[in-house]
């Protein structure tokens, strides 16, 4: 029997004790297979099913392998959600690490309309960084689900690396698993998905190494869980709704002053005074499932009373309590064209001048940024 085994999807510590543990695979299928076969049961189900079993790794976990990062030479390659910028992206990790060579990928951006333009969505990046006091070696925008741009996120780790070996680190579910196993398959030679990828987080239980064609190594990392995702709050199916499967496709509104948007019971946005004219046109960028709705300022907070769950939802019900809303100001003056960006949820693109209030769980980062369409 095999004893000091590690499971080929999550690399969690193979075990046939416990079934509610991460690495379980009973014990017939322990002395059945070989080590290079070895799947837990959890990975198993996750692949064939599409089952969801959320263990509960623990941040531990994760400064477990920052603690291992820090003592080496290494190049990172952080992965941020370019859809859930403030939900992805920890900026702390460059000091955990003790400031070791950083590229930046910015994954998801076939959930982007087409049009965008890829510079001004890197230029923002670059801002963000910029105010965070992080810097880093290099930056891309790709897609791990459709491969866009992926032969130069790989010259690029070639390019860095030198002799070192690279770590994929990210939050939970900005798409690590899915861009090691494009990885894998594409220039590593690796038949099927190898890492257990799913649309529940904490899939990354253990650090799975994987070897480069120089000898070195590529990790895929546990995900840190971000608490400002609103995700752990959420139903799946309502997670579903709210969070863009695809291309998120533009909805356009012609609001007055003192007339507001409900984005689900999920976030509001207020006109509170706009352009010179009296129509301010806007346009929206949010799952194409999720109901927006366009009511009177002096009647939404009464509407949010009594609608919650039902016409403005998600959320469906009170069990899925969302943290307290903050609400956020926005007063531009020039005439330029801003994004308004509900981290994780969406964004509205309107030009100035206009004074609007926001409204969304303090998870949720609300900000503005040049409009990137
Ligand atoms: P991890 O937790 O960081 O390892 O994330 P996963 O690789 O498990 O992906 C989390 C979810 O994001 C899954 O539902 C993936 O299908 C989805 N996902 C990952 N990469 C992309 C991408 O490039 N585009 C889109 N639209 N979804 C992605």
């Amino acid at each position: 029997m095999i004893t000091n085994a590690y499971c080929n999807g999550c690399g969690a510590k193979i075990q046939n004790t416990d079934k509610t543990k991460p690495g379980y695979i009973s014990e017939k299928l322990l002395n059945n297979k070989t080590s290079d076969e070895l799947v837990c049961q959890r990975c198993f189900r996750i692949k064939n099913y599409s089952e969801s079993f959320p263990y509960e790794v623990s941040n531990q976990d994760f400064m477990q392998v920052i603690d291992k990062i820090k003592e080496e030479d290494a190049l990172i390659v952080k992965i941020v959600d370019i859809f859930d910028f403030s939900g992805s992206f920890v900026p702390a990790m460059k000091q955990m690490t003790n400031n070791n060579d950083f590229l930046l990928v910015g994954n998801k951006v076939d959930l982007l309309p087409k049009n965008v333009k890829h510079n001004k969505i890197l230029n923002w990046l670059k801002i963000m960084l910029k105010t965070q006091g992080f810097d880093v070696l290099d930056n891309i925008l790709v897609s791990a689900k459709y491969g866009e741009n992926l032969d130069e996120l790989m010259r690029m780790i070639y390019q860095y690396k030198g002799k070192r070996n690279v770590y994929i680190v990210g939050s939970s579910n900005v798409g690590k698993s899915k861009l090691i196993n494009q990885i894998l398959k594409r220039y590593l030679g690796a038949a099927s998905n190898i890492v257990t990828e799913s649309v529940s987080p904490k899939t990354t239980i253990g650090m799975i190494g994987f070897n480069l064609l120089d000898g070195t190594t590529i990790y895929d990392t546990p995900g840190v869980i971000n608490k400002h995702q609103y995700m752990h709050y959420l139903s799946r199916k309502s997670y579903k709704l709210t969070y863009p499967q695809k291309e998120v496709k533009p909805l356009v509104f012609q609001l007055n002053e003192e007339q507001t948007l409900f984005f689900g019971g999920l976030a509001r946005l207020d006109i509170i005074s706009g352009d010179t004219c009296d129509m301010i046109n806007l346009v929206t960028y949010f799952s194409n499932r999720l109901n927006i709705h366009r009511t009177r300022t002096d009647k939404a907070n009464r509407l949010y009373k009594e609608k919650l769950y039902s016409l403005l939802s998600p959320p469906t019900s009170k069990d899925e309590e969302l943290p307290r809303w903050v609400f956020h100001e926005f007063r531009i003056r020039d005439n330029k064209k801003y994004d308004i960006v509900f981290s994780g949820l969406g964004f509205v693109t309107l030009r100035a001048p206009f004074h609007i209030r926001t409204y969304a769980p303090f998870v949720v980062g609300v900000y503005t940024r040049l409009a990137i369409i």
